[in-house]
């Protein structure tokens, strides 16, 4: 390599394709991508998966956008930069001066830097003067950042991936590690085989870690939140709870007990189909590696299948309740694992991305917080809490939202109900999308701003422990395209804000002089592979492991939340007779906008496909590889059924990756969201099959 000194560059870069934060350095020669070498990344080690190995080449796509571009009746021409912002200024300030600044609302990317997320909410708040700003977290992780407030107080994993391996039994609910978190589950697997960690898998599905598990149960879809309430009331009936943790460390006991009364593990068994005698099994177990006299204790790592519920935030208060009756926060090897999906799920909500929080979730309706914001912005900050993704969509319907601002996020096939989030862009008087590619809801725009993805930008990425990494560009932006915080700070002075950021650094700064939670974060901290995990003191020391001493509440003490069963809405009926399950696969990023655009991830795993248990397809005379449509009250999909029993006889597993727009799972999702946080119940779908032939 040394020869080749001048030619060849070594950049460390975070991989963009999940919340697990691996990071490497990319080997670079012009614009040619010569490898990808996991350095010694305190998330990954020395592991990728094959999607941060391999799945980069899209950058160099001839599809990308490289200029800005505007409508022009039913097409759009290329601009310059200055045109474009120019319109984006004049619209914008049209709009607001006509209807207020609550008409206009802005999105911002997970896939983007924490500085991009910052500047977003900054760009909504100081220039615009509105709170509507919200980020994709609002589609997975939100229910998770709530049942972690109500009960604990931070909204984020309690320790690092380092603590689920030392846990002495480790529970998954509604997470399909093993392909959406690869390097993560894999350090699960080690910690299983080589150290007899014990592993209890709780899914719809018995994907990859299910079958490794020493138990897997498999519940009714929606239920998670019954069987763990029900295992929680034995163990405190039993008089197997943690009662020194509970009488020092928490509130609320009574009337959580109180609230548990019908959760009895016979009207569990009812209501999920698990067998009364196994969730007792499950509750000893639980007990049993809970004892605080050995190292470690037990981890619940949770994800989406307990989020896109309609009682998502319910379900995961309930695990945190579980943990807070057997003692398992607070010291090594133990807590609650939500797994953030995007790379910077967890950064883009702490940097304020918030309609209701800035940034380290500095509430809005705080006076001495806005005061601080306004001083140092030279603005007002508003005291009510904006609009979030999902009410936008329906403010867009009324007509009370006019203009929206999306960075980065292909919402017409991400959002649920997707061809009603489609009819709501339609309505819009202006929209502005920003992205990489001309995405599927571009084609609903009226300018669209060519983005540069991570490999050609510098920032910080805050992965699923909480742990903020730096990544470097390793390539120069391709075309007139830009880094979004360069976009952003244009399109911000073009309505006359004045920034004069240089470098993704000078934004950090400001954000960590703002935010308690970040005060002793700076890029000299964070040179190389070294990392911080919030909060962040202003000396530079952080907390890997949260609640060792206190709680994040005013009195140190956490709050067992009172239990409440919200069932779904959608369930299967005479004429939509199969439930539908949707998530990640480990080929595809996302909607795939990414990953179907690099040619050997793409040769692997062409398209969506639909799992259809054998029973099932023998009863219905599906062939393994022949078509079918699936349709339910919302749209209708056409896919290849991949007939295998990793689902149940009752179940179809959509991936959410479809190369066609049409077929999107999300043409099949309805608009039932989470009661507390709007975040769309993806997994509450009833569907019926109908059977289309092998053509
Ligand atoms: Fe690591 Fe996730 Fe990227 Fe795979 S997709 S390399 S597990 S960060």
């Amino acid at each position: 390599a040394a020869a080749r000194e001048g030619f060849i560059r070594k950049t460390k870069t975070v991989c963009t394709y999940c919340g697990v934060g691996c990071s490497f350095d990319v080997w670079t020669r012009d614009r040619h991508i010569l490898k990808v070498e996991p350095g010694p990344g305190p998330a990954n080690g020395v592991s990728t998966c094959v999607k941060g190995k391999f799945a980069w080449d899209y950058v160099n796509s001839g599809e990308r956008l490289t200029t800005p571009l505007i409508r022009d009746g039913e097409r759009f021409r290329e601009a310059t930069w200055d045109e474009a912002t120019a319109l984006i200024a004049r619209r914008f300030t049209d709009l607001r001066a006509a209807h207020g600044p609550d008409a206009l609302g802005f999105i911002a990317s997970s896939k983007c830097t924490n500085e991009e997320a910052y500047l977003v909410q900054k760009l909504a708040r100081q220039v615009i003067g509105t709170n509507n700003v919200d980020n994709c977290s609002r589609y997975c992780q939100s229910p998770a950042t709530m049942g972690l407030w109500r009960t604990v107080g931070y909204g984020g994993d309690s320790g690092t991936i380092h603590d689920i391996e030392l846990a002495r039994l480790v529970i998954t609910v509604g997470s399909n590690a093993a392909e959406s978190h690869p390097v993560l589950a894999t350090r699960v697997k080690r910690a299983h085989k080589r150290r007899g960690q014990g592993l209890v898998v709780v899914d719809l599905r018995e994907h990859e870690l299910a079958r490794r598990a020493d138990v897997f149960l498999r519940p009714r879809a929606g239920t998670d939140f019954v069987w763990l309430s029900a295992v929680t009331k034995y163990i405190l009936d039993a008089g197997l709870a943690a009662h020194d943790f509970l009488q020092d460390r928490v509130n609320g006991l009574d009337e959580y007990r109180a609230s548990l009364t019908a959760f009895t593990l016979e009207y569990a068994e009812a209501v999920t189909g698990l067998r009364a005698p196994d969730l007792r099994a499950l509750a000893h177990r639980i007990v049993d590696a809970s004892d605080g006299r050995a190292p470690g204790g037990v981890c619940i790592l949770w994800a989406m299948g307990v989020t896109q519920q309609v009682g998502g935030s319910e379900t995961s208060a309930a695990i945190s309740n579980l943990l807070l009756v057997t003692g398992n926060y607070g010291r090594p090897g133990m807590g609650a694992y939500p797994l953030r999906g995007h790379n910077n799920v967890q950064g883009a909500s702490d940097f304020g991305a918030m309609p209701d929080r800035l940034p380290g979730y500095q509430q809005v309706s705080d006076p001495d917080v806005r005061a601080k914001f306004s001083v140092a912005w030279d603005c007002e900050i508003r005291p009510e809490a904006g609009l979030n993704n999902t009410t936008m969509v329906a403010a867009a319907l009324d007509g009370t939202l006019k203009a929206l601002y999306l960075s980065g996020e292909e919402m017409g096939l991400t959002d649920a109900n997707a061809d009603h989030v489609a009819r709501a862009h339609e309505a819009l008087e202006f929209f502005v999308v920003q992205d990489v590619f001309f995405t599927h809801t571009a084609r609903y725009a009226d300018v669209v701003l060519p983005a540069s993805p991570s490999l050609e930008k510098d920032g910080t990425f805050t992965n699923t422990e909480r742990r903020i990494q730096r990544l470097h560009a390793a390539l120069p932006p391709l075309g007139d395209s830009l880094p979004d915080w360069m976009i952003l700070q244009r399109v911000a002075n073009a309505l006359g804000a004045g920034w004069t950021y240089t470098h993704p650094a000078d934004i950090m700064h400001e954000a960590a002089s703002l935010t308690p939670l970040f005060a002793g974060v700076t890029y000299d901290r964070l040179d190389g592979y070294r990392s911080l995990v919030w909060p962040v003191n202003a000396d530079g020391t952080d907390t890997p492991l949260l609640y060792t001493e206190r709680f994040n509440f005013p009195d140190g003490r956490a709050r067992l939340y009172p239990a409440q069963y919200l069932p779904r809405v959608e369930a299967p009926d005479a004429q939509y007779d199969l439930h539908l399950n949707s998530g990640r696969m480990l080929e595809h990023f996302h909607e795939g906008n990414m990953t179907f655009r690099v040619p050997g991830i793409a040769a692997q795993v062409p398209d969506a496909f639909v799992e259809v248990h054998p029973d099932l397809a023998r009863e219905r005379g599906v062939e393994d590889g022949a078509y079918v449509r699936l349709v339910s009250r919302h749209g209708a999909v056409r896919l290849r059924a991949l007939v295998t029993d990793r689902v149940a006889p009752g179940e179809l597993y959509v991936p959410m990756n479809a190369r066609r727009a049409e077929d999107a799972v999300n043409r099949l999702t309805g608009a039932q969201a989470d009661a507390a946080t709007c975040t769309p119940a993806y997994k509450d779908t009833a569907v019926r099959l109908e059977v289309l032939g092998t053509a």
